[in-house]
């Protein structure tokens, strides 16, 4: 028997929701934060020690996978579970989003995007129906709706008619998904900051019918002021029992804002990206870990942390391997990074759960307020 996918919703606590999504390769506690394994890894990590972090899920990226090593490489190898040896559920993006930041030479047509790969300069073609044969060859348990997301700053016009070219597209990748019992595709809101938009793309999305919603477009330089703004009204507009997806955030303080605004996943490469450039996210705010205040420091990053980095090494030890240019620098501090994320995301599941989430987020921005402890 095949199982299907599906979302409970288990407690409330104002907008904040908590709940579980139920796929074949395991359960995914929300809110969830996906760690983002770009290249078929989360960078400086084995997956079993992504997996001790606390995180249910990872996040591919359809653009990279596509170039290198190529879906069709991955599929004839098992997919992309057993080729990364993570056999928990896996979201992929569409490529879409990686399409417009990443490769050179675009053409945008009603079709799809070509573009020239930042690899090798090779001519390659995604469209809703290429996006979502990908994804399929990938295996992956999530599979995003191809959508275009317009270069920032834009006008109204042009966010309009890019929102109503991925409605489009959306209704294209549901015919082109097919009926794949257990397997799961969300559709994406866009609509830029602008409300009317939001609410045009939100009520395409549900006539079509996805079994999850994103809100894309946002995460894009617009501040965090503004992001919250969009989520102030944006997740209303969507169904009360799918799960909800912001892309592409974020920072500690973000992740918990859109928690309180109705967001139930998010990705993000900044805990991974910053442990390999020595920024460091505690429960006191950010450590530069290369400053030269920790050389002589006995001290953990965080006494109150479990992670290995924490509960073995000094900052001294790690000021140290970060200056050395060590691999173990990147391999501790995105370890701790991830944890910490994770440990933000069990923290507020609880304090939903037992409604007490205004008291959570109250501790939480008073102790980033409080800042690192002071050097010795
Ligand atoms: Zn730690």
């Amino acid at each position: 028997m095949t199982q299907q996918f599906s979302f409970k919703l288990k407690a409330t606590d104002g907008k904040a929701r908590t709940g579980v999504i139920s796929t074949p390769r395991g359960e995914v506690r929300t809110p969830a934060f996906m760690p983002v394994g770009t290249a078929a890894t989360v960078k400086a990590m084995m997956p079993e020690s992504v997996r001790a972090t606390g995180a249910d899920i990872l996040l591919g990226n359809t653009y990279h996978l596509m170039l290198r090593p190529t879906a069709e490489r991955i599929d004839r190898l098992g997919g992309l579970h057993k080729f990364m040896n993570w056999d928990r559920p896996i979201l992929t993006d569409s490529g879409g989003f990686q399409v417009m930041s990443l490769a050179g030479l675009r053409k945008l047509t009603e079709k799809g995007v070509t573009f020239k790969s930042h690899i090798d300069g090779s001519k390659h073609e995604l469209t809703p129906e290429r996006s979502m044969e990908i994804q399929r060859l990938l295996g992956s348990d999530i599979v995003m709706c191809f959508d275009e997301c317009p270069a920032l700053p834009a006008n109204r016009d042009r966010i309009a008619e890019s929102m109503r070219l991925s409605m489009r597209w959306a209704e294209r990748s549901r015919d082109a998904f097919g009926d794949r019992p257990g397997h799961a595709l969300f559709g994406i809101m866009q609509g830029g900051l602008e409300q009317d938009l939001r609410e045009e793309s939100a009520e395409a999305l549900k006539s079509i019918g996805f079994e999850g919603y994103a809100v894309g477009g946002l995460a894009v330089g617009e501040g965090q002021e503004a992001m919250f703004d969009c989520l102030d009204y944006a997740p209303d507009s969507l169904p009360m029992d799918k799960p909800r997806y912001l892309m592409g955030v974020g920072k500690p303080d973000d992740i918990v804002g859109a928690v309180a605004r109705g967001i139930d996943m998010m990705d993000c490469v900044l805990p991974s990206r910053s442990g390999r450039t020595g920024q460091v996210f505690t429960r006191y705010g950010v450590v530069n870990i290369k400053n030269a205040r920790h050389a002589d420091d006995p001290r953990p990053l965080d006494e109150n942390c479990s992670c290995p980095a924490c509960a073995n090494y000094s900052r001294a030890y790690l000021h140290h391997v970060f200056r050395a240019n060590e691999m173990i620098s990147g391999m501790l501090l995105t370890w701790h990074n991830l944890h910490y994320f994770q440990e933000i995301m069990q923290g507020m599941r609880d304090a939903i759960a037992e409604g007490t989430f205004d008291a959570w987020q109250a501790a939480f921005h008073a102790q980033r307020a409080q800042g690192d402890i002071e050097p010795l």
